[in-house]
């Protein structure tokens, strides 16, 4: 590593095969608030074959050493690191126009997606770099021939082409999935803001936990990387649709059907709906969040809100609120408290929103904004990138092109009135394919007639009214738990959803077989499959020493009359199916049957070995199913059997190591017949940690 920050405009580095490259300065980056060049790009090109290779055989092998939770848990320690060294990145981050809220959403909402991922990862997945997705079933009748679906890491490398307006987020969103999946991946951030996603890159590389050639910089151009893919890389996209387009048809890329996931411009709307008066908290809240995504990062969100969906008769009252509020708007240099809306991230982006807003212009006429001069604060900041938040009204919203087709990614957004509630649903659908939309109702009626029209054009409907304001996390925002992406000129992708993000960077395989070599490749026990008996009770073993398919069988009990009644008594469920002879003998059932939480009882009597012992906790049961009555008279047995192993590196309170192991449980009658079926979950106690 040759360059540092404290250099006058030093030379930004990539991140190639585990070795900083690039001495001499290439392109100059000129700071987008007083316009001074701050960095360069290197002029050393890159060996993409080394890169490649390096991901492939290094990247690989170090990820393939640890599992989904250790992944998770590198992923958690990496997020707490660059929380620790967050001030540097804000500090660079003013470079790039964005005020401390802008880059709030960036680097702590980066840093949080790791911490989402990571429990993601602790929660949802196994042991093991393999994901059992659904419960293996039966193809045959004898039991013998079942089938199931895996997931496996791609074994080859994620590529992510960055858009220029979240350079931490942006990298950081893609890396937590393809990094829990078990992929490496090589980021090109936006040439344009790509020193902050270097700084990130180095904080991530210096802290030691980056597993050797998980992550691999490119500053610059991608040369003839996407050439040389293959069919087990991943290219994921956010940017313009048009280079999107440009990108996804690289003969490569088609040839080998390799997976490219794109985010791209995006019309987002809102919509106020009729039933919203002027007065009403919804009113306001509406204001604000339009407002608000006019100005958060200029505006430069894909997210942000371009089309402002408003019933005709409040053409008037929205204008003069918004335009009240965008006035309040203080703009200039980031560096200043003062300041709430900074600077479009580079010169190339002003010169583009202004030449959109002109043509936006040919179809809308302006409410605010578009003034020849308009207050600056800061030094210098006369010379910066900045735009005016500037609101439009469109004269015809049913016309074509205008603000359905335009997107000016900066502080410009468009109020187009509509009719009546199915206008504003067949406007909103104008986008083409959008990111997000909101929805401000007072009235559960019409969210549910508008939501569904609106979900087949938007990957996230926000719905927002006085009693969600509160928690509301906002229009804007993508969160790491649901999916990111929207259809059509959105690109048709999809990132983030917890666990479905981490499945982009996975292959799917059915698999046919009989039981036991089902359970020997998921690593899970499926029903049919060998089962190891001993005279060692499975609750007695430690979490190492259990095996899958360790199994008891019961002894017996016959459920009585007694049982009933004190079952009932006990837990004051007194419903007629086991108390009133005359209406059960009249149900389906034709005589009084136990309850089904008491045969859940009286099997945990059975199969629970009651001494202290390894295992620690019973945190709960899935899969319950009551599936044949169990009525007086009947005698119920249980087969427990060890189904899946997590080890997520845990503690317990009182520091002692533990697992989670989950346990098939089957209760039958004296018929063999299945009466519940169940999974039961314990924490069991480690010998080593
Ligand atoms: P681009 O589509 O030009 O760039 C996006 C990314 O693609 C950048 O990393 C860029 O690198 C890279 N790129 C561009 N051309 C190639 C190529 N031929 N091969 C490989 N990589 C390439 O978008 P911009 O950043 O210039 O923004 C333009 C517009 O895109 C915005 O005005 C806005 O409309 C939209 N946009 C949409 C976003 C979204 O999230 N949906 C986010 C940001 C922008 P480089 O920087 O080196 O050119």
């Amino acid at each position: 590593m040759s360059q540092s920050h404290t250099l006058k405009s030093p030379v930004l580095q990539s991140f190639i095969a585990g070795e900083w490259l690039g001495n001499q300065a290439g392109q100059a980056l000129a700071s987008p608030v007083n316009g001074e060049t701050i960095y360069h790009t290197h002029a050393e090109t890159i060996d993409f074959g080394r890169s490649l290779k390096f991901a492939r055989t290094k990247g690989r092998a170090s990820l393939m050493a640890m599992d989904f939770q250790s992944r998770a848990s590198c992923l958690r320690d990496l997020g707490k690191h660059l929380l620790e060294y967050k001030e540097s990145l804000y500090a660079i981050s003013l470079l790039t126009g964005a005020t401390r809220n802008d880059s709030w959403v960036d680097i702590e909402g980066g840093a949080g997606t790791l911490f989402a991922y990571a429990s993601v990862g602790r929660r949802e997945l196994p042991s093991g770099n393999l994901i059992h997705e659904d419960d293996a079933f039966p193809l045959g009748r004898d039991g013998q021939f079942f089938g199931t679906h895996i997931l496996v890491p791609r074994q080859g490398v994620a590529v992510h082409i960055n858009a220029f307006n979240f350079p931490i987020w942006g990298m950081l969103e893609k890396f937590a999935a393809n990094f829990l999946a078990g992929m490496p991946c090589i980021v090109k951030p936006a040439t344009s803001t790509s020193y902050l996603t270097e700084a990130c890159v180095r904080l991530m590389q210096e802290s030691g936990l980056l597993p050797e050639g998980s992550l691999q910089l490119i500053i610059g151009r991608t040369g003839d990387l996407l050439d040389r893919l293959d069919g087990q890389d991943v290219v994921t996209f956010t940017g313009s649709a048009s280079t999107a387009a440009k990108l996804k048809v690289t003969p490569n890329i088609i040839n080998n059907s390799i997976p490219f996931n794109a985010e791209a411009d995006s019309l987002n709307c809102a919509i106020l709906a009729p039933d919203v008066s002027v007065d009403s908290p919804e009113f306001d809240l509406f204001i604000k969040e339009v407002a608000r995504e006019m100005t958060v990062k200029a505006g430069q969100k894909c997210t942000a809100i371009r089309r402002v969906l408003i019933p005709e008769n409040q053409v008037q009252a929205v204008s003069e609120r918004l335009t009240a509020r965008l006035a309040k708007v203080s703009i200039g240099d980031p560096h200043l408290d003062t300041v709430r809306m900074g600077a479009l991230a580079s010169f190339e982006q002003k010169a583009d929103v202004l030449a959109q807003l002109e043509e936006l212009l040919k179809s809308s006429q302006v409410v605010y904004g578009h003034e020849d001069s308009f207050e600056l604060l800061g030094k210098g900041s006369e010379k910066g990138a900045f735009v005016q938040p500037t609101l439009l009204l469109s004269n015809d919203p049913d016309a074509e092109g205008g603000a359905h087709d335009i997107e000016a990614f900066g502080p410009i957004s468009t109020l187009m009135p509509y009719k009546n509630i199915d206008h504003a649903i067949a406007l909103a659908a104008r986008g083409k394919g959008s990111l997000v939309t909101t929805l401000v109702t007072q009235d559960p009626e019409i969210a549910r007639k508008v939501v569904p029209a609106l979900a087949a054009w938007h990957g996230r409907v926000h719905i927002l009214n006085e009693a969600s304001s509160k928690e509301s996390t906002g229009h804007g925002s993508p969160l790491p738990m649901l999916k990111h992406g929207g259809p059509g000129r959105a690109g048709g992708g999809e990132e983030l959803g917890g666990i479905r993000g981490v499945k982009h960077y996975m292959q799917r395989a059915a698999i046919q077989g009989s039981p036991t070599m089902l359970s020997a490749v998921t690593g899970e026990y499926v029903r049919g499959g060998e089962t190891y008996e001993s005279d060692v009770h499975p609750f007695r073993r430690y979490f190492e020493d259990l095996r899958i398919g360790e199994s008891l069988l019961t002894h017996r009990r016959t459920v009585t009359e007694t049982d009933i009644v004190n079952f009932g008594c006990l837990s004051g469920d007194h419903f007629y199916m086991h108390f009133d002879d005359i209406a059960a003998r009249d149900s389906q059932f034709e005589q009084r049957i136990a309850h089904g939480y008491f045969v859940l009882s009286a099997a945990a009597g059975l199969f629970v070995s009651p001494g202290e012992g390894p295992v620690l906790a019973n945190y709960g049961l899935d899969t319950l199913r009551f599936i044949t009555p169990v009525p007086i008279g009947d005698t119920i047995r249980a087969r427990l059997t060890c189904k899946r192993k997590i080890d997520q590196g845990k503690l317990s309170p009182k520091g002692e190591p533990q697992g989670v192991v989950v346990w098939d449980v089957q209760v039958t009658n004296q018929h063999d017949e299945l009466v519940a079926s169940y999974d039961i979950l314990t924490l069991v106690k480690k010998q080593f940690d």
